[in-house]
C-alpha cells in the first residue's frame, strides 16, 4: 500500500459516496493537500451515477458503465474508504458512529452527502411488499431479479407519478418488451396533476409519450397499504402488479435529525458555503437544503457543487483562501429518458423529444462517467507546496523519524490505545495490559499452549479493517491447531502522523482487533506500537488445547476440504496494478476479497477439528505451499480437482491476465517437481499467497460430506477439493 508523501495530521470524512464527493475526491487525487488524510465512507464499494440509471434499466447500460468505483477513487486520492452506513455523528466528541457497530471515526471536518430515501415508513406493508427507488444499489438488485423471472406478461404498478418515477416507467417498459414481454404498467398519481416541476409543454409531450407506450397513468391514487402483489388505494380499490416501485418525494435519512444540525423536514439547512449550522460540517446534494436558494433534488446540483465543496473543504483546511459561494442556476436542463434510445429536453418552458437528444445525454453521461477512469494520479511532488494543512511544516521540520524506541508512539495516542483496550475477561489471563507483562496462568495438566506470531504490511488504508485482517490472519494458526484462542499481543507500527491522529489511529485498531478477540474468546493483554514507514499491524497470539491438532496424521483416502475461497493475493495484485475486467467492478471485486480476509475461522475449526486428522490454515505459501508441508508431514501425496477451488470472483480472470502476487512465483519454485498440473489460471492460482486464507482440512471420507454441510449452513463457502493418496510427498491436479 502506498504511504503517503506526507504525514496527516488532520482528517476529513466524507460521509457518503454520492456525486459531489466522488468529484471532490477526484479533485484531491488530483491535487493533494500535504498534511491531509481523507476518509470516504459509504455502505459499499460503489455508487452509481443516477444520469445513467434509467439507461441501464431500460437495458442500454450494463451495470459497470454506470457504476462509481469508489474504492479505485479512494486508491487514487491515497484516501481511506470505510465501507459502512453512518448511523449518527457526536459533535461534542467530533465522532461519527457506524450501523455496524465499528469503533466512533474522528474527524476534523467533515461533509455530508448521503442522497434520499424515497420509503415510506408510514405505508403499512412498504417493507415487506414493495421495492423503494432508493437506495439505487437495493432498488438495482430487486430489479435485476425481476427481469430473471421472466414473466411472459409483467406487472409492474408505480407508486408516483414525478420525472423519476414516469422515466423508470418508459424504462421497464423497454427492458421487458426488449426480452419479448408484454408488460403492463400502471404509474399511480396521488393528486389529479402528474409531473410537478416540468414545464406544461414538457408534460403534455411525456403524457403523450407515456399513452403511445402503453404505460396507465391512474389519477387521485394515493396508496393507503401494499400488499401481497397489490397497492390498496384510497378509495378501496387496488392496483396489482408483480412488482410495486416507489417512487415518491424525496425523505431525508432519519438519523440526521439526531445529530442537532439546523434541518428542514429533515434535510441539513446549508449556507451559500455549503456549510451547515456547525461549521465542521458540510452537506451538499439531495440530504441538503439551500436555505437562501432551494432547488429541487436533482443530480445537476449535486455535480455542480463539487467545485465549491472542493475548494471550501481546502479553504477550511489549510486555514488559506476564502469560502466560496454556490450558486445554482434557476432553469436547468432536464434530461429525460424514454425508455427507447430517445430522450426529451425541457429547459424554460422549451421542450423538444428525439432520438438526437438521447446521444446527446448518452454523451454527457459517459463524459462524466470517464472523468473517473482517466483519473491522473497524484504528482509526487517532493517540496511542500504553497497549500497544506497548519502543523505540518512542525512535523516535518527537521526531526526525521528515529529508529528504536525513539520511534514510539507519542503518549497520547498510548494513553487512547490503553483506554481502548477492556479489562481482560478469562480466568487464565490473571493481568493484562499496564505492568511491565502480561500475566498467564500455567495450563492445566494435560493442556498444551500453543503460541504463534504473523504481521502484515497494510493492504488498505482502512486501519479497522486492517486491523480486523490481521488479528483472523494471526488466530489462523491456533484455529488450525484446534486450540482456543487465549491471549493476543498486539505489535503496531504507524505511518507518521500527527498526535491527534495517531490516537484516533490506534484507537481504531485496537478496537477492531478487539472484536476479533473478544469473539474467539481471547484477551489482548498487550503490545508494542512504534512510529515507521508504513502500516503495519500484528499479532502474537497463544491458545490452549488438549490434542493439538497438526499438520501431520493425514492418511491415504482423506477427503480435502478448503473452507475460503483463493485469490486475495492476485485481486490485490491486480487492484495495485490498475487491473480492469470487463463487465466487472474492481472496487467490487477487492470488496469481497477484503470481506473474505475479515472472516474468522472460528466456526471452521469448530467443525473440522472433532474430525480431522490434519489440519493447516492457507496462507503465504498458497494453497499447494500449504499442503505440500501437510504431506510431507503426513508422508502421503494428495490429488485435487481444479473445477472444484473456490475461487473470490474475479481471482481466474485476473490470474488468466497475468496478474499475480509478486510472491507467486516463489511458491511456484518451491512447489517444483512436486506438484503435476496443467498450465493455466486455475493452477496459477495454487501459488497464490493468501492473507486471512481458509482452513486446509484431511477429513475421513465417512465424515467429510457431514462436514461441508455444517461448514455451508453456517455461510461459509467450503468445499471437497481433492483427497489425499498413498505415495511420496507430491500433489497432482487435474
Ligand atoms: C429513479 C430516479 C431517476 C433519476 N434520474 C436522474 C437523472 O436522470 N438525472 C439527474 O440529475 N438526477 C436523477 N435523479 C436524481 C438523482 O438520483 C439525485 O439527485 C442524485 O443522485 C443526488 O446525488 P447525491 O450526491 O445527493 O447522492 P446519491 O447519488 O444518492 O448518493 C448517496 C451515496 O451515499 C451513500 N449513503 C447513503 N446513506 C449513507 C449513510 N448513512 N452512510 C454512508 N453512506 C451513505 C449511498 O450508498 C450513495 O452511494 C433520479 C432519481 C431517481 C430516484
Amino acid at each position: 500500500m502506498q504511504t503517503p508523501l506526507y504525514p496527516a495530521v488532520s482528517d476529513l470524512v466524507l460521509i457518503g459516496g454520492g456525486h459531489t464527493h466522488a468529484l471532490v475526491l477526484r479533485r484531491f487525487a488530483m491535487t493533494p493537500l500535504p498534511g491531509l488524510r481523507i476518509t470516504l465512507i459509504n455502505p459499499g464499494p460503489v455508487a452509481a451515477y443516477s444520469g445513467m440509471l434509467p439507461g441501464h434499466v431500460a437495458g442500454h447500460y450494463a451495470r459497470d458503465e454506470m457504476m462509481i468505483d469508489l474504492l479505485r477513487l479512494g486508491r487514487g486520492a491515497g484516501a481511506r474508504v470505510v465501507l459502512d452506513r453512518v448511523t449518527g455523528i457526536d459533535r461534542a466528541a467530533q465522532e461519527i458512529h457506524f450501523a455496524s457497530g465499528r469503533a466512533a471515526l474522528g474527524y476534523d471536518l467533515a461533509s455530508i452527502d448521503i442522497g434520499i430515501t424515497t420509503d415510506l415508513p408510514g405505508l403499512p406493508g412498504f417493507e415487506q411488499h414493495t421495492v423503494p427507488a432508493k437506495p439505487l444499489d437495493a432498488f438495482l438488485q430487486a430489479w435485476d431479479g425481476f427481469v430473471a423471472r421472466r414473466l411472459a406478461e409483467p406487472k409492474i404498478v408505480v407508486l408516483g407519478a414525478g420525472v423519476g418515477g414516469l422515466e423508470l416507467a418508459f424504462a421497464a417498459g423497454q427492458r421487458l418488451r426488449a426480452a419479448g414481454a408484454r408488460p403492463q404498467i400502471t404509474v399511480l398519481c396521488r393528486s389529479d396533476q402528474a409531473l410537478p416541476g416540468v414545464s406544461p409543454a414538457a408534460r403534455r409531450k411525456l403524457l403523450q409519450e407515456a399513452e403511445a407506450q402503453g404505460i396507465q397513468l391512474r389519477y387521485g391514487a394515493g396508496a393507503v397499504a401494499a400488499e401481497p402483489g397489490a397497492f390498496l388505494l384510497e378509495d378501496g380499490t387496488r392496483a396489482a402488479g408483480d412488482l410495486l416501485l416507489v417512487v415518491t418525494s424525496a425523505r431525508a435519512q432519519p438519523w440526521l435529525a439526531g445529530v442537532g444540525l439546523d434541518l428542514l423536514d429533515g434535510f441539513i439547512k446549508v449556507a451559500p458555503s455549503l456549510q451547515s449550522s456547525d461549521p465542521l460540517i458540510f452537506a451538499v446534494g439531495d440530504c441538503a437544503h439551500l436555505t437562501q436558494t432551494p432547488r429541487p433534488k436533482a443530480g445537476v446540483f449535486a455535480v455542480r457543487q463539487a467545485p465549491v465543496l472542493g475548494a471550501n473543504l481546502r479553504a477550511v483546511l489549510s486555514g488559506k483562501g476564502r469560502l466560496q459561494s454556490y450558486r445554482p442556476q434557476k432553469h436547468y436542463l432536464k434530461l429525460i429518458s424514454l425508455g427507447a434510445k430517445r430522450a426529451m429536453a425541457d429547459r424554460t418552458g422549451l421542450a423538444a423529444g428525439g432520438a438526437w437528444i438521447w446521444r446527446w445525454k448518452d454523451r454527457i453521461d459517459r463524459r462524466f462517467m470517464a472523468m473517473f477512469e482517466d483519473m491522473e494520479m497524484p504528482a509526487m511532488a517532493q517540496a511542500l507546496p504553497g497549500t497544506f494543512v497548519p502543523g505540518l511544516e512542525d512535523l516535518l521540520s527537521g526531526r526525521p523519524l528515529c529508529g528504536g524506541c525513539g520511534a514510539k508512539i507519542g503518549p497520547e495516542g498510548l494513553s487512547a490505545l490503553a483506554r481502548s483496550l477492556p479489562k481482560p475477561t478469562r480466568a487464565d489471563v490473571l493481568a493484562g495490559p499496564g505492568d511491565d507483562a502480561a500475566q498467564l496462568a500455567t495450563a492445566p495438566g494435560g493442556t498444551v499452549q500453543v503460541i504463534s506470531t504473523d504481521h502484515l504490511r497494510a493492504l488498505c488504508l482502512d486501519e479497522a479493517q486492517m486491523a480486523t485482517i490481521a488479528a483472523v490472519h494471526a488466530l489462523g494458526d491456533i484455529w488450525a491447531m484446534g486450540a482456543e484462542p487465549q491471549a493476543a499481543l498486539a505489535q503496531i507500527v504507524l505511518p507518521q502522523m500527527g498526535e491527534r491522529l495517531q490516537g484516533r489511529t490506534l484507537a481504531a485498531i485496537m478496537a477492531a482487533a478487539n472484536r476479533v478477540f473478544a469473539a474467539a474468546g481471547a484477551d489482548i493483554v498487550g503490545g508494542h506500537s512504534t512510529l515507521g514507514a508504513e502500516l503495519t499491524i500484528g499479532f502474537t497470539v497463544t491458545g490452549l488445547v488438549r490434542q493439538p491438532l497438526t499438520k501431520g496424521g493425514a492418511r491415504s483416502g482423506d477427503v480435502l476440504i478448503l473452507t475460503k475461497p483463493l485469490g486475495t493475493g492476485t485481486v490485490l495484485a491486480a487492484e495495485m496494478a490498475g487491473s480492469k475486467l470487463p463487465g466487472l467492478i474492481m472496487g467490487e471485486i477487492v470488496a469481497a476479497a477484503l470481506a473474505s480476509m475479515s472472516r474468522p475461522l472460528a466456526s471452521d475449526a469448530a467443525i473440522l477439528a472433532p474430525h480431522a486428522h490434519a489440519m493447516t490454515d492457507v496462507t503465504g505459501f498458497g494453497l499447494v505451499g500449504h499442503l505440500l508441508e501437510m504431506l510431507e508431514a503426513s508422508g502421503t501425496s494428495a490429488e485435487i480437482s481444479l473445477a472444484a477451488l473456490p475461487l473470490l470472483p474475479g481471482a481466474e480472470a485476473l490470474a488468466g491476465q497475468g496478474q499475480a502476487s509478486s510472491l507467486a512465483s516463489a511458491n511456484r519454485a518451491a512447489a517444483l517437481g512436486r506438484l503435476k498440473a496443467p498450465q493455466g489460471p486455475r493452477t496459477d492460482l495454487l501459488f497464490d499467497p493468501q492473507t486471512g486464507g481458509g482452513l486446509l482440512a484431511a477429513v475421513p471420507p465417512g465424515e467429510a460430506e457431514g462436514c461441508i454441510a455444517a461448514l455451508q449452513s453456517k455461510g461459509i463457502m467450503a468445499a471437497e477439493i481433492g483427497r489425499i493418496t498413498a505415495g511420496p510427498p507430491g500433489v497432482v491436479a487435474r
